[in-house]
């Protein structure tokens, strides 16, 4: 794209509490890092609707011309069960459970993990990159920040001093919120209820499965500082955008940016956007629950991953979503539908006057203007429906679309029958045979049974057609 035709993309930043245009650091480059999955149990679809925002963010900038380099973590060591450094390993908790070794839980959901992401279509990250290949990066990381004096050390590990950071917890607003997420946590030996672990030492009476050396004795890294270690490692100081799910504010985030700022003096990213939470009635869908739902779940009932894509574009991701089989199902009628329409599209509109909104760039400049508010995929999808009906958009526009959507319209687009249920076929079969035994008043009534059911009946040269309303 020329730099004349670039349009601004405004994203809403949790550390100003604004929506700002992007500005990419490089001419027409962007570095995004996404925190990835603690691999110690199959991802909920609650952690995958933070990955399809972070893949609809990725497709946006491509869309607009930007080159993206975008770098996705995997968490295999150091993830507490309590984030703020408290209790078991993940990982370790994970290997018991199972009656594997850590390595091997880490090898297994990372796997799966990947499998969730090609289901959904989610693109993968340029990089992949692993806590454990990382020590030495982040042991390096702790030593600056011991040299500048912002650590000290406990019983159990070496921590970061938070009083040490005027301005600690901005991202979160922890001032105005009377430090809420550290007023929860026992104190214990830290100084802040706030500070965290940088490095924590492997208990004395127990032998842990993933343990290093380090200057201050044998253990393993805390879990923020993996993402400040990686993310400059590849990205550089400060880079573009950070994103994660809503919950990694008040800890995580706040965590990571006071490590990085405290030891380089600068920003760690400009722009910080954080996906709100997918509930499963009235509470949050969590990995700790024992009522979550993977993808295997939804695939198991027979429902096509892209539908939960679908379900999940629906919703901006800044709001709060509530899961539904029946939503779900609803929004697998939905894409099904879209996939029928694309096929029933002609390949190109023959142009009328842009006054008729018949003119493909204006609605190209629609579409590009939703997405580029803050990723209102909500208002790019009701343009989508609203040209597919007046039939004012062509097969080609929609597969542009399609390529932020992720959709996968193009291998549908080939199907030439729609899939109907069994008992539908049925009825489309005994009115054929009606009509072909001109016995209209049968074929007639046939036809009002279709349309109780949902689906409109046309008969055109070339057979019935039917078609879900
Ligand atoms: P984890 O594997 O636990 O580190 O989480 C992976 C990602 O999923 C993180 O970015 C979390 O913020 C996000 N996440 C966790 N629970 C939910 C939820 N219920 N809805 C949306 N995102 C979530
Ligand atoms: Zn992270």
């Amino acid at each position: 794209m020329k730099d004349d035709n670039f349009m601004t993309i405004k994203l809403y930043n949790t550390l100003t509490r604004q929506t700002e245009e992007l500005r990419p650091l490089k001419k027409r480059r962007v570095g995004l890092y996404t925190c990835g999955p603690t691999v110690y149990n199959y991802a909920h679809i609650g952690n995958l609707r933070t990955y399809i925002f972070e893949d609809i963010l990725k497709r946006t900038l491509i869309h607009n011309g930007l080159k993206v380099k975008h770098v996705m973590n995997i968490t295999d060591v150091g993830h507490l069960v309590s984030d703020a450094d408290e209790g078991e390993d993940k990982m370790e908790k994970g290997a018991k459970r199972e009656g594997k070794t850590a390595w091997e839980i880490a090898k297994f959901y990372t796997k799966a993990f990947k499998q969730d992401l090609a289901a959904l279509n989610i693109e993968e990250p340029n990089i992949w990159c692993q806590a454990t290949n990382h020590i030495k990066e982040q042991t390096k990381l702790v030593q600056k920040l011991e040299k500048k004096g912002f650590t000290y050390q406990t019983a159990d590990g070496v921590y970061f001093d938070t009083s040490k950071l005027p301005d600690y917890g901005k991202l979160a607003n922890l001032k105005n919120q009377e430090l809420k997420a550290g007023a929860r946590v026992a104190i214990g030996d830290k100084k802040n209820p706030t500070d965290f672990a940088l490095w924590k030492f492997s208990p004395v009476d127990e032998k842990r499965q993933m343990e290093w050396p380090s200057p201050w004795g044998v253990g393993f890294p805390g879990w923020h500082i993996e993402c400040s270690a990686m993310a400059v490692k590849y990205l550089g100081q400060p880079f573009d955008i950070h994103c994660g799910g809503i919950d990694h504010v008040p800890v995580h985030h706040t965590n990571e940016i006071a490590q990085s700022e405290a030891a380089e003096g600068k920003p760690l990213a400009n722009i910080w956007m954080h996906g709100e939470f997918l509930l499963i009635g009235a509470d949050k869908m969590a990995k700790s629950g024992e009522n979550f739902i993977t993808l295997q779940t939804i695939k198991d009932r027979g429902i096509n991953p892209l539908a939960y894509r679908y379900f999940l574009l629906q919703t901006h991701y800044r709001k709060q979503l509530t899961f539904s089989w029946e939503a779900l199902k609803a929004a697998e009628n939905g894409v099904e539908h879209l996939y029928n329409m694309a096929r029933s599209l002609a390949p190109t509109v023959i142009l009328t006057p842009p006054s008729r909104g018949k003119n493909p760039s204006l609605i190209k400049q629609q579409f590009s203007s939703a997405i580029n508010s803050d990723l209102d995929i909500p208002a790019a999808l009701a343009l989508v429906w609203k040209t597919l009906k007046e039939k004012t958009i062509d097969q080609k526009t929609l597969l542009e679309f399609d390529e932020v959507l992720g959709l996968e319209i193009k291998k549908h687009l080939k199907e030439k029958k729609e899939k109907l249920p069994g008992a539908v076929e049925k009825i489309i079969n005994a009115r054929d045979l009606a009509r072909a035994a001109k016995n209209f008043a049968e074929s007639d009534r046939l036809r009002r049974e279709l349309e109780a059911q949902g689906y409109t009946v046309e008969d055109t040269k070339d057979g019935t057609r039917v078609t879900k309303k």
